[in-house]
């Protein structure tokens, strides 16, 4: 399950109302200079550059689908992307959820590096990054889901697996219930 100040912070993007710094030059809180993205890319911090079209942050969206077993080229806007990596999953609620989980996580692990960049003046490497996307959707998805009885390292490695086995159980529970009533 995602926490709560993480569901706030997704609602929040949703509406484009986070702190992005085209947001906080709207509010005269910075500068026209102060713009800038923080991975130094060259180009303005607007919400869409951010999370779906930076050049530095996208590497964690091309990480996190190679260990998914994708290759795509995402759209560069939030509701679009959102339907485009969604639809990765296939059409069954659970597993198109677990990927929304993964999702968020990425979104969440971009907004926590960036604040990192700028009010630490620190910053991790992208496949350290892309292991904490992979590590917050194992703890998310562990919480939501009972039957999810996997270690992180089983989850890393055979996430596909997990998927399946959700579905699985799934189904065997459906055949139960058809059983109990016939
Ligand atoms: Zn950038």
């Amino acid at each position: 399950m995602v926490p709560l100040k993480v569901s706030i912070f997704v609602w929040r993007l949703g509406l484009n109302r986070i702190a992005t710094k085209d947001n906080l030059f709207k509010r005269r809180v910075l500068t026209d200079v102060e713009q800038g993205c923080s991975a130094n890319c060259g180009l303005t911090e607007d919400m869409d550059h951010l999370f779906f079209q930076c050049d530095f942050y996208g590497k964690i969206w091309t990480l996190t689908c190679s260990w998914l077993g994708f290759s795509i080229a995402f759209r560069g806007n939030l509701m679009s992307h959102l339907t485009q990596f969604g639809g990765l999953g296939g059409f069954l609620t659970k597993v198109r959820y677990s990927q929304h989980i993964i999702w968020i996580a990425v979104v969440w692990v971009i907004w926590k590096e960036r604040s990192r960049r700028i009010f630490q003046i620190k910053q991790e490497n992208i496949q350290t990054l892309c292991e904490r996307v992979k590590l917050l959707s194992f703890w998310w998805l562990k919480s939501k889901y009972i039957t999810f009885d996997y270690d992180y390292q089983f989850w890393r490695l055979n996430h596909i697996l997990c998927f399946s086995c959700l579905v699985m159980l799934l189904v065997s529970v459906f055949l139960r219930c058809a059983q109990f009533f016939n």
